[in-house]
C-alpha cells in the first residue's frame, strides 16, 4: 500500500488519514475490524496479503501501527496489549543480564516494578536520577555505563519535566538508548523523536485511546536494528493488542489534536484557579511560570496537556479531597474524556511507597476530561471546602 502522499500531511490530517485507507474491496470509508485469528492461503505459503496468523499480523493492528508511526514521525511502530507490555517488550529487545537502567525519580511506579521486581532478577540493574537534573544524569550515565535511559516527561503524577534534547545529546554519547514515555504529552504537543530520543512508548489506554475503554500500549522508534528485535519480540512473546482494542485505538486517535487542545487548556485554567486558592499548598502543572520545568516544557511542547497535581498539605486533606469530588471520578488511570481524580500514594503508586520513587502523600491528581470548564472548576471547589 503506497503511504507516500501522506507525508505532505499535517499532523491533524494525518491523525485521521494515516494507515486508514478506505477498504479496497468494499470502499468502506472506516477500514474494517478484522476478528479473524487466522487467514486462507492460496497454496502453502502463498498469502494474499501477507497475513497469515493474528499474533504475527492483523490488519487492524497494523491500521493502528502505521497511525502511530505517522504520528510520532517513526519509521516504526508496534502494538501491545497494554503499556506495560509495551516497556517489557522493548526490555526484552534491548537488555542482556547485567545491563544498566537509569531511571527518573518520578517515572510511572508500574515501570518501576517491572524492572526491580521482573527485570531485576534475570540481572537488570536499575539506577535511579533525577533526569530533570542534566549533571546528575551525565555523572549516573558515567558511573553506571546504562544501556538504557528512561525518562518520562511530563512525569506521573508530579509533572516533573526533563529536557529530552540534553538527555538525548547524553544517551547518544554514551550508546545508551534513550527512551521516552510519552504518554502524558501525547504525539499531539511533543514528539520526542524529532528531539533525538531513541524510543518512545505510550500507555494507549490514556490519551491515544482517549476514552477509557481500551487497554493498550505502542512503541515507535527509528533504528533498524531495534525494530526488528522489538517486531521479533512482538511475534515471539505474542503480546499484542487484540483487533477490538487496536480498532478502538485507531478510532480515539482521530481525535486526539482536538482533545489535547481542550484538555490543555482546561487544565491550565484550572492550574490557575487551584493556584489563586489559599487552602491549596502547591499546584504542579508546568504551564505555570511557578513550575520549576516550565522554561523546558515551553520549548519542547506545544500545549502542557490535561493533568494538574496539586499538595494539601497532609494525607488526610488530600484524601478527603479526593472522595469528595463528584464531577471528577474517583478512579485509577487518565487521559479519558471524562475528569477523574486520583489519590496516587495509595492508588496508582502504592507498589513505590517506601521507594525512590515514593509520591508524597498529601498529592492529589487531577486528569482533567472536556467536561465544560466551569462545572469542574465548581466540583472542586465544593471538594476544597470538604478538606
Ligand atoms: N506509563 C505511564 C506514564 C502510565 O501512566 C502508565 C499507566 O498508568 C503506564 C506507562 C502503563 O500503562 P498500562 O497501564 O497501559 O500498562
Amino acid at each position: 500500500m503506497n503511504h507516500e502522499p501522506l507525508a505532505e500531511l499535517s499532523f491533524d490530517s494525518l491523525a485521521i488519514h494515516a494507515g486508514q485507507d478506505p477498504d479496497p474491496s468494499t470502499g468502506a470509508v472506516i477500514p474494517p475490524l478484522h476478528v479473524s485469528s487466522t487467514f486462507l492461503q492460496d497454496g502453502i505459503g502463498n498469502l494474499r496479503a501477507g497475513y497469515e496468523y493474528g499474533r504475527g499480523a492483523n490488519p487492524t493492528r497494523t491500521a493502528l501501527q502505521v497511525q502511530v508511526a505517522a504520528l510520532e514521525g517513526a519509521r516504526h511502530a508496534y502494538s501491545f496489549g497494554s503499556g506495560l507490555a509495551a516497556e517489557d517488550a522493548l526490555l526484552r529487545a534491548a537488555l542482556s543480564p547485567g545491563d544498566v537502567v537509569l531511571i527518573g525519580n518520578d517515572a510511572y511506579g508500574g515501570t518501576y516494578r517491572l524492572l526491580s521486581r521482573v527485570w531485576g532478577p534475570w540481572g537488570v540493574k536499575v539506577r535511579v536520577v533525577d533526569t530533570g537534573d542534566v549533571a546528575a544524569v551525565e555523572a549516573a550515565i558515567a558511573e553506571h555505563a546504562s544501556r538504557i535511559v528512561w525518562v518520562e516527561t511530563p512525569s506521573n503524577p508530579l509533572l516533573n519535566i526533563t529536557d529530552i534534547t540534553q538527555i538525548a545529546g547524553l544517551g547518544r554519547a554514551a550508546g545508551a538508548w534513550v527512551v521516552v514515555d510519552n504518554t502524558f504529552a501525547s504525539p499531539a504537543l511533543q514528539r520526542p523523536l524529532a528531539l533525538g530520543a531513541d524510543v518512545v512508548v505510550h500507555s494507549a489506554t490514556k490519551y491515544l485511546g482517549g476514552h477509557s475503554d481500551v487497554v493498550g500500549g505502542v512503541l515507535a522508534l527509528n533504528d533498524e536494528e531495534l525494530a526488528e528485535k522489538v517486531g521479533f519480540v512482538q511475534f515471539a512473546v505474542g503480546a499484542v493488542s487484540g483487533p477490538h482494542d487496536a480498532w478502538l485505538t485507531t478510532r480515539g486517535l482521530k481525535t486526539l489534536p482536538v482533545r489535547m487542545e481542550r484538555h490543555s487548556a482546561s487544565a491550565f485554567a484550572l492550574a490557575r484557579h487551584l493556584e489563586a486558592d489559599t487552602r491549596v499548598e502547591r499546584v504542579y502543572y508546568p504551564g505555570l511560570a511557578s513550575h520549576p520545568g516550565h522554561q523546558v516544557a515551553a520549548k519542547q511542547m506545544s500545549a502542557f496537556g490535561g493533568i494538574v497535581s496539586l499538595a494539601l498539605g497532609t494525607a488526610d486533606r488530600a484524601r478527603r479531597f479526593a472522595e469528595a469530588t463528584r464531577l471528577f471520578a474517583l478512579a485509577e488511570s487518565l487521559g479519558g474524556v471524562e475528569s477523574l481524580v486520583n489519590y496516587p500514594d495509595a492508588m496508582t503508586h502504592a507498589s513505590v511507597r517506601g521507594t525512590p520513587l515514593a509520591v508524597p502523600d498529601d498529592v492529589v491528581r487531577l486528569s482533567v476530561g472536556l467536561e465544560a470548564v466551569g462545572d469542574l472548576a465548581d466540583d472542586i471547589d465544593r471538594a476544597l471546602e470538604a478538606v
